[in-house]
């Protein structure tokens, strides 16, 4: 079977399009969050597309939240560092 593969919406790396992602067309669960955190914004804001400086701002904040779950996040992605 061909695998699709597609670029993540959010920092356009090459993702498996495959049930098994099951963030897809997302590379991870982080970006996933990103891209509709950033949907949910726009909808009461002008719709433009996120800047990098959004984007930025954004994995900031998630990455303060984060913390106490990085252990976690790191066992589910398959050895996958997000830095
Ligand atoms: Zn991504």
């Amino acid at each position: 079977m061909k695998t699709i593969t597609v670029n993540c919406p959010t920092c356009q790396k090459p993702v498996k399009y495959i049930p098994e992602n099951e963030f897809r067309p997302f590379c991870c669960e982080r970006c996933q969050m990103i891209d509709l955190g950033a949907w949910a914004e726009e909808s009461y804001k002008i719709p433009v597309t996120p800047t990098a400086e959004d984007l930025d701002h954004l994995m900031d904040e998630l990455d303060g939240q984060d913390e106490s779950s990085d252990d976690r996040d790191s066992k589910q992605s398959n050895g996958y560092r997000w830095q």
